[in-house]
């Protein structure tokens, strides 16, 4: 067969060589053993855990190396685009601190527009790239055109087509017969081509697989290590009759063109690495370096692993937003699951942020990405609890803002107040771990504030003249001016004028000779003041209350007993 008069007959109106195109790219200018990486989506609208996991890798990879982090939009499939899905998947990656370099962007007037050297970045915009490496393959033999006539091409598109595979049993002889059907593709003249092409008939290109199924191919995957997969034996499709390519050529093209040097995705596209090995030997590129992250996994209700669907909960990066985890917790979460040393580091060195951690490959685990709320609960748990009161303050009000509009005005009414409450605990070295979401500040906090003060507690098994008589001396002798020791040397006196030892050891050497402790006379004022048996520091509390708010809880629970 005349290769280049095929290549000539099937891509007439394609000029440009290769290495014009090459000409277009030069390689990138960067430092020794920087990375390349990229994020390759279809946007959809719908953001990801897996996405923001697999982004963490690329972005942290590209960065702490000098390299670049690029955003690919992947729209070859004929679906129609959705609007507004490319702005959202970059607004919310960037709530996370992912930031692309390159690549797709929100221009300024909202829309996607597109920054730097090697694009265009959005794959329905490089047909006329991928036909120069197409025409190429078949001036060398080794891509071939398939013809159907358009009724044809339309019957097929009226089928279901997943569905009838799906619905067909594998068998051998199955395998037999699409192995001779794809041999017998092979087979046309020269001539039945012109007749075809004449006859304005659409083909679809297919590469021309030089693999053995019974044959291993070793593959390497930075995650997962050395693989052997079976070699790649079949003629897959390359140019679509629309000359649009399907994922695996425009993967091969546009990762070579842009200077990827390490593709990061998802274990789902494992299976075809032999092909795309296959495709860049053939086009004569360097292969990038592979790494295939694992699935995003959760634990169902027996504490099992199971795959997250995207109806589950915490598959959408929307979920955690309502449910009030700041974008630091989430990522910080996703770290420790990243890297296996990434908990120790942190633990050493609570205050750095998390760009000088040292993010590694050999440290990524292929166990897969499990989504476990209650690791997330506690890791957040710490990761606000390194927050200044300030950062709660904005962190909290923006959330309720969209979420609890009553205490956003609460929080907006008295910032001074709040800023005081948030302060309780903080910035020590081991500060308190009140809550782990926006969503948890209100429950915790609501007893500071006359609207949403509803008690929670009661005192239990003393007496209520005792309860009153202590109460009501407390109040009788508040001076908001005390400081912490007078404050409690009073309460201390409270307690040993109503018969409860004021010393705690005294009292354990013989409880049965008091009425209780000054622990408990200090749990009386507690309950009455916050509704509470656990608050946070109470003179503390009392200060933000103020005298007059201590004094009328005080006094309305002694008239409740
Ligand atoms: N568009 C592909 C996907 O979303 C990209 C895979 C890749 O990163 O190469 O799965």
């Amino acid at each position: 067969m005349d290769f280049e008069k095929l290549a000539e007959l099937l891509f007439a109106d394609v000029h440009e060589t290769p290495a014009d195109i090459e000409k277009k790219y030069p390689p990138r200018d960067l430092p020794q053993d920087a990375k390349v990486t990229r994020f390759a989506p279809s946007p959809t609208g719908f953001v990801h855990l897996g996405g923001l996991y697999q982004t963490i890798v690329g972005e942290r990879l590209a960065h702490q190396s000098g390299g670049v982090f690029y955003l690919r939009i992947e729209d070859t499939d004929d679906k129609r685009e959705i609007k507004g899905a490319a702005q959202k998947l970059i607004t919310t990656l960037a709530h996370y601190g992912v930031n692309f370099d390159e690549g797709a962007v929100i221009g300024d007037d909202g829309e996607i527009a597109y920054k730097g050297e090697y694009g265009p970045y959005k794959q329905s915009e490089r047909g006329p790239i991928y036909r120069v490496y197409a025409k190429d393959l078949v001036r060398r033999g080794l891509a071939y055109p398939v013809f159907t006539t358009r009724d044809e091409l339309e019957a097929l598109n009226a089928v279901d087509k997943k569905a009838e595979v799906k619905s067909r049993e594998w068998t051998e002889d199955l395998a037999e017969q699409q192995k001779e059907e794809m041999l017998a593709r092979r087979n046309f003249t020269i001539e039945e081509v012109e007749a075809h092409l004449k006859n304005g008939d659409p083909f679809v290109l297919r590469i021309l697989a030089s693999g053995d199924g019974e044959r291993k191919v070793k593959c390497t995957d930075l995650i997962r290590g050395e693989l052997e997969l079976p070699e790649n034996d079949r003629d897959e499709i390359i140019l679509k009759s629309n000359g649009i390519p399907p994922y695996h050529f425009a993967h091969a093209v546009d990762d070579h063109l842009m200077g990827t040097t390490h593709v990061i995705r998802g274990e789902e596209w494992l299976a075809s690495l032999p092909l795309h090995l296959q495709l860049f030997s053939y086009l004569g590129f360097k292969t990038p370096k592979y790494m295939h992250t694992a699935q995003v996994m959760s634990l169902d209700a027996n504490g099992n692993k199971k795959k997250l669907s995207k109806r589950d909960m915490g598959a959408s990066m929307d979920d955690y937003t309502r449910l009030g985890y700041a974008p630091e917790c989430v990522r910080e979460y996703l770290l420790t699951i990243l890297n296996s040393n990434y908990e120790e580091w942190r633990a050493k060195n609570p205050d750095l942020p998390y760009t000088d951690f040292q993010f590694s490959i050999k440290k990524m685990s292929n166990s897969g990405c499990l989504i476990d709320f209650e690791k997330l609960e506690d890791i957040s748990k710490n990761v606000l609890s390194r927050m200044t009161a300030g950062q709660i303050y904005s962190g909290a009000l923006e959330w309720s803002r969209e979420y609890d509009k009553d205490f956003a005005s609460a929080l907006e009414k008295d910032k001074e107040k709040a800023l005081a409450i948030f302060s309780i605990g903080r910035g020590g070295k081991k500060p308190r771990k009140d809550f782990g979401r926006w969503s948890e500040v209100r429950p915790f906090v609501s007893f500071f504030y006359d609207e949403f003060f509803a008690p929670e507690d009661r005192i239990e098994g003393f007496a209520a003249e005792d309860i009153a008589s202590c109460l009501s001396a407390f109040a009788a002798g508040y001076d908001e001016n005390d400081d912490q020791n007078a404050w409690f040397d009073k309460i201390k006196q409270i307690a040993a004028q109503n018969g409860f030892c004021p010393d705690m050891k005294q009292y354990k050497a013989d409880p049965s000779a008091y009425k209780g402790s000054v622990a408990d006379v200090s749990s009386f004022v507690r309950v009455a003041v916050t509704g509470r048996l656990n608050s946070p520091d109470l003179f503390t509390v009392m200060n933000i209350l103020g005298k007059q708010t201590t004094l009328e809880r005080i006094d309305s629970y002694i008239r409740s007993l």
